[in-house]
């Protein structure tokens, strides 16, 4: 198959890279570095069937390439810490990119799109566990908005393309997902307190961390996405994807600081604005249509991503 990946040297997209190389495929990553790294990329970077170009998809000329079988949409910053820094860029990439990569797909008839959104859709949500069906609440002038509302508008963008062109796009509402590749500075939780702890620096927990995130380790959020990629039958589908064991955030904190037995303290800080109060995927709809379900535990998960961080 020939596959092409936006943000193919981020976090996600760098898994999902080296899984479809591994399957004997062609894959063409289309990334600007904004966010991502061609470190990420190590031991495929040289491979003949992976083809990186460095560009922004909000400008670049998709013109010279071939029709694909699957295109992923995954190029998007999507750390909180960059939602002020980078905030023209998400927007950029979320709409106008957006519409060149959808402009392109129709034109080199490509046979399937799938867009990552986010959980992020859903706001500070006052349903629990999280239901494709609920609306959201979202705050739409916020400092979380570019991201939030930059999703919500690509997820209208996509329904408006299918209910024109009738094209085979599904979204996937990608829930925190965590491992190997994030950036030790990305500063998700995470991310963050596996290297404080690790660096017996304290743990910084904001707010009372009794806020709830449900984390999905990388390999079962590939093996999702790859599922909703080579399906047939999903035109116009959009699913949860994530691990629905919820917990609080400073439970996480201190299973962490047991996981590498570290002295560092838990330090309380403030807690930025509409920050969600809870979150928690309804993943009926991906165990039934996509026959898939998270296998590795938090704590499996966690030892594998504290592992990697202590060696690079
Ligand atoms: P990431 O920042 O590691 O990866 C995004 C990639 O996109 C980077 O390599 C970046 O350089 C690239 N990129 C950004 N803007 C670009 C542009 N204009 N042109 C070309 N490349 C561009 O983030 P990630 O965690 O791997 O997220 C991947 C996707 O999944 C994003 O769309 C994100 O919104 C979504 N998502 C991630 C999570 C999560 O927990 N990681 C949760 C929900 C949704
Ligand atoms: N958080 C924290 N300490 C950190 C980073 C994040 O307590 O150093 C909290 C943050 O306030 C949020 C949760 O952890 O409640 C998850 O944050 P993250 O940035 O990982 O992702 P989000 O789900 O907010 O997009």
């Amino acid at each position: 198959m020939k596959i092409l990946i936006t943000g193919g040297a981020g976090f996600i997209g760098s898994h999902l890279t080296k899984y479809f190389i591994a399957e004997g495929d062609e894959v063409v990553v289309v990334d600007n570095f904004i966010t991502g790294d061609k470190n990420n990329l190590k031991g495929i970077i040289n491979s003949k069937s992976l083809k990186l170009i460095e560009t922004d998809i909000v400008e670049f000329d998709y013109r010279d390439l071939p029709t694909f079988d699957i295109v992923y949409d995954l190029a998007s910053p999507a750390s909180p810490v960059v939602f002020e820094t980078l905030s023209f860029e998400i927007l950029k990439v979320n709409s106008i990119g957006l519409f060149n990569l959808l402009d392109f797909f129709i034109k080199s008839k490509s046979k399937k799109f799938v867009f990552s959104s986010t959980s992020e859709v859903y706001g500070n949500p006052s349903v629990s566990p999280q239901p494709e069906s609920y609306f959201g609440n979202v705050n739409t002038t916020g400092p979380r908005s570019v991201y939030d509302e930059g999703k919500r508008f690509a997820e209208a963008t996509i329904s408006a393309y299918i209910r024109k062109y009738n094209i085979d796009a599904r979204i996937v509402r990608i829930f925190n997902t965590y491992g190997p590749n994030m950036r030790r500075d990305d500063g998700r939780f995470i991310s963050n307190f596996i290297n404080q702890a690790i660096t017996n620096q304290p743990i910084t927990v904001y707010g009372d961390g009794q806020q709830t995130r449900s984390s999905c380790f990388i390999s079962d959020m590939v093996d999702a996405l790859v599922k909703t990629g080579e399906t047939e039958g999903l035109r116009g589908e959009i699913i949860n994807i994530g691990n629905p064991d919820e917990r609080k955030v400073i439970e996480v904190a201190k299973l962490i600081k047991k996981l590498t037995n570290s002295g560092s303290n838990i330090e309380f800080k403030p807690i930025c604005e509409d920050d969600p109060k809870i979150r928690c995927p309804d993943i009926g709809k991906a165990k039934r249509i996509l026959n898939w379900n998270p296998k590795v535990s938090l704590e499996e998960g966690l030892q594998i991503t504290i592992n990697y961080f202590k060696n690079i």
